[in-house]
């Protein structure tokens, strides 16, 4: 006998976390509807880290065009052109959309193009139509979005990240305002491109809850790039002939063409229905869940940046897929958030998996930590003044890597390798025995004496 619900589960948010819940819950034989009120992909795709990183390796040829001197070629000079860039770019994103919306289909999913909010735990309206439906289960998956931080006066005439993808040209100068991952990326975007760069930051060192020791060569990096102004706040912005006026703390002045605040994300429950059926949000707008992405209500599941455990793409999936296994496949298990190896694509790149030396200590005492800086071996020719910084953070007693820490080339792609290893609870003594990979950078890390 079928029951009086119009699907088995209905996922508000058409992002990472809600597509693959979606898709592995149908593939479990459940009759799915998602709700997407933009485009499908969520912010990871359409506004995030697709994107940025298409911008990121745009940049990065600057440093490859004058790096191939030192290697024999002359290159006539090269030329950047943003139109070009946007224009590949979007049509990329589109391209990712399309299969999202295709796998959804595939899978068996309802696509609905409209917003959808919670009318109580086992109901959502759909806003535009005003119709309602009726789940067993609903899952949010509504993401977050970009906030201006503090509100000052002339906020408005700044864009966030969002803004970022929508501009028609690579401004001239730009003032990136923030130090986390965003404020850090764009910035280094912004200045391999060939804007005239301003990063500031509140704080003294850029990347809050990173290895200092890798704060500090960052920082020292992006200062030769770009004009760093750490410690320091903007306290309003004023339009000026065409361009955009920034009064600093100190009552300096900067005139800029675009400036990008980038001063943290906050969950999208605005509006949501959440007070329909009791669910209350943490002091950062986040749903509580338990280790199975449960809320409060025993119908209503929440999972990503909307839960704010890690804002990352792959945890999001990851708590969607769990939820969908244990929800509708028979099979119980929850994301284990304790070990996220995480990349930052500035330039120099950051690789890290576990604790940074700091939190190593206040957790185990007593920490070996073995470190090498050293020059890139394809800087010798290049001429490049760089370096690269690993670490790695070993607990004595049981031998046991509870952190590495990469800055430099291709730093993501091998904290990646790294994480394997110490998510199976490698020792140093595992990454001493093994053989080196020579001569590249990553030998290090198993060379370290
Ligand atoms: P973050 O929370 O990482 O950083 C926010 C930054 O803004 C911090 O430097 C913070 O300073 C500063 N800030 C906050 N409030 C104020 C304020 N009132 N005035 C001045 N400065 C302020 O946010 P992001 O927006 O950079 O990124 C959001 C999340 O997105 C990240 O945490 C990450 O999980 C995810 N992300 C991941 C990426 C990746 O994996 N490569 C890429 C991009 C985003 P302070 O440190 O002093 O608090």
């Amino acid at each position: 006998m079928r029951d009086d619900f119009d699907a088995d589960l209905f996922v508000i948010g058409g992002g990472s976390g809600g597509v693959r819940a979606a898709r592995i819950a149908a593939g479990h034989g459940a009759r799915v509807r998602l709700a997407e009120e933009y485009r499908v992909g969520g912010t990871c795709v359409i506004r995030g880290c697709v994107p940025k990183k298409l911008m990121v390796y745009a940049g990065r040829f600057r440093d490859e065009f004058e790096d191939a001197a030192g290697f024999g070629w002359t290159l006539p000079e090269p030329r950047f052109d943003w139109a070009t860039l946007k224009a590949r770019r979007d049509a990329e994103v589109a391209r990712l959309e399309g299969i999202y919306d295709t796998n959804l289909l595939r899978a068996g999913v309802t696509v609905v193009p409209q917003r959808a909010v919670i009318e109580d735990a086992h109901t959502v309206r759909l806003v535009e139509s005003g119709e309602r439906m009726r789940a067993k289960v609903v899952l949010i998956a509504v993401g977050a979005r970009p906030v201006k931080e503090p509100l000052i006066p002339g906020a408005e005439l700044a864009i966030t990240s969002n803004g970022v993808f929508e501009l028609e040209t690579l401004p001239e100068r730009i003032l990136v305002v923030g130090g986390g991952y965003i404020a850090v990326e764009f910035a280094g975007v912004f200045a391999s491109l060939g804007s005239r760069t301003t990063l500031l930051h509140r704080g003294d060192r850029l990347l809050r809850g990173f290895d200092d020791e890798i704060r500090d060569a960052l920082g020292a990096a992006y200062a030769a790039r770009m004009d760093l102004r750490l410690g320091q706040t903007v306290h309003r912005l004023d339009r000026r002939d065409g361009a955009i006026a920034a009064t600093l703390g100190d009552g300096s002045e900067i005139v800029v063409d675009q400036v990008l605040v980038a001063t943290g994300r906050r969950p999208n429950v605005e509006g949501l229905g959440l007070d329909k059926v009791g669910i209350e949000t943490d002091r950062f707008g986040a749903i509580p869940t338990d280790a199975f992405s449960q809320t409060c209500v025993p119908s209503i599941y929440a999972v990503g940046d909307v839960t704010n455990r890690a804002n990352l793409t792959p945890i999001a999936i990851r708590e969607g897929h769990a939820f969908a296994d244990t929800v509708f496949g028979g099979k119980s298990w929850c994301v284990d958030h304790k070990l996220i190896p995480t990349a930052v694509f500035s330039t120099p790149e950051i690789g890290v998996v576990g604790h940074n030396e700091d939190t190593a200590r206040a957790l185990f005492g007593e920490i070996d930590v073995y470190k090498s800086s050293f020059r890139p071996m394809k800087a010798t020719l290049s001429g490049r003044d760089e370096r690269v910084l690993m670490k790695v953070l070993v607990e004595p007693e049981s031998n046991r890597v509870v952190g590495v820490h990469v800055l430099g080339h291709d730093a993501g792609e091998i904290i990646q390798a790294v994480g394997i290893a110490v998510t199976m609870g490698a020792t140093k003594a595992d990454f001493d025995r093994t053989i080196a990979v020579h001569p590249t950078a990553g030998e290090e890390l198993v060379t370290m004496r």
